[in-house]
């Protein structure tokens, strides 16, 4: 079997799929890689590292689409209009996998269902113990969260540490954290690592361990949060009243902290907003908030996708592929999470779709020509 890598091409998108470290891999399961020219230079992977691994370098595209299976870092509804040159090129019964955004942009997978290819979709991995090591978003949100406390660290007119030096004393700065799933996770233990006084606060009452064990301080807002979670232990969307609520008891919290930084999402929907501009103006000048969420509407009321808006003497930043930010390690990451994945499909080198297998089932959204996913053909009725 034949796998294709190509250049990514999204605007800003410097990942690659798979790492020269993964083509052996590959081999050992039966799969032979085809890599475009040039598709990890971004990354820091030059293509002779790729060759050196055994993989084989292609300069048409069209040419490497003739393989059996083509891997993508952005795909379908992730891929604006670059899709285009995979969708000219693939022929029916190939099969993509990639990330597709298919609860936010259920038209554009419905459109792939046309092509007669087999999509699946790396963010539908269940949170499950087997597919710990496939899950694209968890690796991925570990290097947002990672990313965002450095962008704000940059941005502060002050240091994050406490420093008592001879030109006097400085005091720490103040992070506030708000939703603490993988990326705020990962962003408390770095803004602790570098030395602020962090806080947090998510609607999951279980993160309050999590946020302590690593050196945060759990905000304790008097709302009731006890239905929060879903089976799955996602935030389950909360109702206007509620979120009403939160805004104004973390307006507060808001207003003492030098740094916010937003990670707060319900999956497929649009993100709460939780920051509002009154919020803002209560921040002390100077101050910086990330609001991780930009891309699904934003946590706060000011942030605009990809954009540095400046207003009441504050900086918010809405970056929507931070992880792009640090392509190298994601791509380490996002490589080794595919590698996972197609292990568990691929019995004597092909890939056999079993569908009482849950990984299969769930990220397997397009086949035969139809949409397979329940979850998204309801979002299109
Ligand atoms: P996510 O990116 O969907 O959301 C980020 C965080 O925002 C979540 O913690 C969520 O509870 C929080 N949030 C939502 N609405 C909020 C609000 N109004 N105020 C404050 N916070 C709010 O989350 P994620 O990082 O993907 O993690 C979601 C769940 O999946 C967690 O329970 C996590 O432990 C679990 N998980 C499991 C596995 C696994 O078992 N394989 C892997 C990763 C994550």
């Amino acid at each position: 079997m034949k796998i294709a890598v190509l250049k990514e091409r999204y605007p800003g998108e410097r990942r690659v799929a798979l790492t020269p470290a993964n083509v052996p891999q590959l081999a050992k399961l039966g799969i032979e890689v085809l890599i475009e020219r040039g598709a990890g230079v971004e990354a820091g992977f030059p293509d002779k590292q790729y060759e050196e691994k055994g993989a084989v370098l292609v300069e048409d595209p069209a040419a490497a689409l003739q393989a059996d299976v083509l891997l993508q870092v952005r795909s379908a509804g992730m891929d604006a209009d670059n899709g285009e040159l995979v969708r000219s090129h693939l022929q029916a019964g190939k099969i993509v996998i990639g990330s597709c955004d298919p609860l936010g942009k259920p038209q554009a997978i419905a459109d792939w269902a046309g092509t007669g290819v087999s999509l699946f979709s790396l963010e539908l991995i269940p949170r499950i113990t087997r597919a710990q090591s496939m899950d694209v978003l968890s690796s991925q949100a570990t290097i947002a969260g990672y990313r965002a406390v450095l962008e704000a660290a940059t941005e502060l007119p002050k240091l994050f540490p406490m420093m008592m030096t001879a030109a006097g004393t400085l005091t720490a700065a103040k992070v506030f954290v708000i939703g603490a799933g993988v990326a705020g996770l990962q962003a408390i233990a770095t803004a602790r690592k570098l030395g602020a006084i962090v806080s947090a606060y998510d609607v999951r009452p279980a993160c309050r361990e999590q946020v302590e064990s690593l050196g945060g301080k759990f905000v304790e807002l008097e709302i009731d949060a006890t239905s929060s979670e879903d089976k799955g232990g996602y935030a389950k969307a909360m109702d206007e009243e509620f979120y009403r609520k939160q805004r104004a008891l973390m307006a507060d919290v808001v207003a003492g902290s030098d740094v916010v930084i937003t990670t707060a999402a319900i999956p497929g929907r649009k993100s709460p907003l939780l920051v509002t501009a009154e919020a803002v103006r209560g921040m002390p000048a100077g101050g910086v908030i990330i609001d991780l969420a930009a891309e699904r509407g934003g946590n706060c009321e000011l942030s605009q996708p990809d954009q540095r808006v400046h207003e009441h003497g504050i900086t918010i930043l809405g970056p929507t592929n931070i992880a792009a930010e640090i392509p190298n390690h994601a791509s380490q990451m996002l490589g080794n999470n595919v590698v996972k994945f197609l292990a568990n499909m691929v019995k004597e080198g092909r890939l056999e779709m079993n569908l009482e297998d849950e990984i299969v089932r769930d990220t397997l959204v397009v086949h035969k020509g139809e949409i397979t996913n329940d979850r998204i053909r309801s979002s299109l009725a």
